[in-house]
């Protein structure tokens, strides 16, 4: 732990900007990440605490002009019970219900998931095939201002981001997906309620007929950040799926993750378990 000796609950958006701007401030959202690594000293936490969780600018969902906008504060828990995700962000929906347990996911929110920047954070690989961007808001020059990126510049390894130590995560736009638009996520831990990550493939594309268009796939767990794959992508793009283009686009997955071996699995076991899935999951696209 550290010395905190200013608590601060801001009730909007401008003034958890004007206390950023202060400086030597820790962020709070749901706490889940915060808590156990600023107890194990993995996080120390600055003198000034800013619990954001009070800043309705930061919460809701909503659809408007051909985009969805997610608020940093919705919980996977809002996001796991909400119709528009699950009908409209397939892969994200899908992230959420494989997340933690009830008690975590209560908590903990998307905007923390985003900012704690784990190379198996399980709305990272989603996001990252649904081509989001993400929102930061500052107080430059005293008046709030916003900038947006795209999510894969955002997040540059682990526990690093773009994000400057004036900003904070304000929002998350997705492109409203087309009709023929399909995503899917899927997860691997040992003990799939409760784990990280072993590994996480999310994979998106526009379906006509039996051919793939806009194709993109993510990986998680694999690499020091969430990537984009995009040599296995080109190897799917405007192909219909057997097994052959399945099977080349299996062997370029395995080109472009870049697995450590750690307590949870070893590179080997990574490598096939990637292979094994992603395989399995493009199977399934083609059968149903
Ligand atoms: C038992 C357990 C199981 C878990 N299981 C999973 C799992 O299955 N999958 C998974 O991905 N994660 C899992 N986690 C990790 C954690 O729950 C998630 O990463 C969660 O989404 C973090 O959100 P939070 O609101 O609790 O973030 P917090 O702990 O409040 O914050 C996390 C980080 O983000 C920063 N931050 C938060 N909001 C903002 C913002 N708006 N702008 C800028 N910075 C911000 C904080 O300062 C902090 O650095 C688990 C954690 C626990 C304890």
């Amino acid at each position: 732990m550290s010395d905190i000796n200013n608590y601060v609950a801001p009730r909007s958006l401008d003034e958890a900007a004007e206390a950023l701007r202060a400086g030597n401030v820790t962020l709070l959202a749901g706490g889940t990440d915060l808590m156990p690594q600023s107890r194990s000293g993995r996080t120390p936490l600055r003198p000034t605490l800013v619990n954001i969780r009070r800043i309705p600018e930061l919460r809701g969902l909503s659809e408007s002009g051909g985009t969805i906008r997610i608020g940093p504060l919705a919980t996977i828990t809002e996001l796991r019970d909400s119709a528009l995700v699950r009908e409209r962000l397939q892969a994200l929906w899908q992230a959420c219900d494989s997340f933690a347990s009830d008690q975590v996911r209560n908590a903990a929110t998307i905007g923390g998931n985003i900012c704690n920047a784990s190379p198996a954070g399980d709305t990272l690989v989603p996001l990252l095939v649904l081509d989001a961007q993400v929102e930061l808001a500052s107080k430059p020059n005293g008046a709030l201002a916003k900038r947006a990126l795209p999510l894969a510049d955002f997040v540059l390894g682990p526990g690093q981001t773009a994000r400057a130590s004036t900003e904070l995560l304000s929002g998350i736009v997705v492109a409203s997906s087309p009709e023929d638009f399909i995503s899917s996520f899927f997860k691997f831990g040992t003990r799939p309620a409760l784990d990280i990550s072993m590994i996480s493939i999310g994979f998106a594309a526009r379906r006509a007929g039996k051919t793939l268009r806009d194709v993109r796939v993510a990986f998680g767990a694999v690499a020091p950040r969430p990537i984009r794959a995009p040599a296995t992508e080109a190897a799917l793009e405007g192909k219909a799926l057997d097994d052959n283009v399945i099977g080349a686009a299996a062997k370029a997955a395995d080109a472009e993750i870049h697995p450590i071996s750690d307590v949870r699995a070893s590179d080997w076991y990574r490598r096939e378990m990637v292979r094994n899935m992603f395989t399995r999951m493009l199977t399934h696209v083609r059968d149903h």
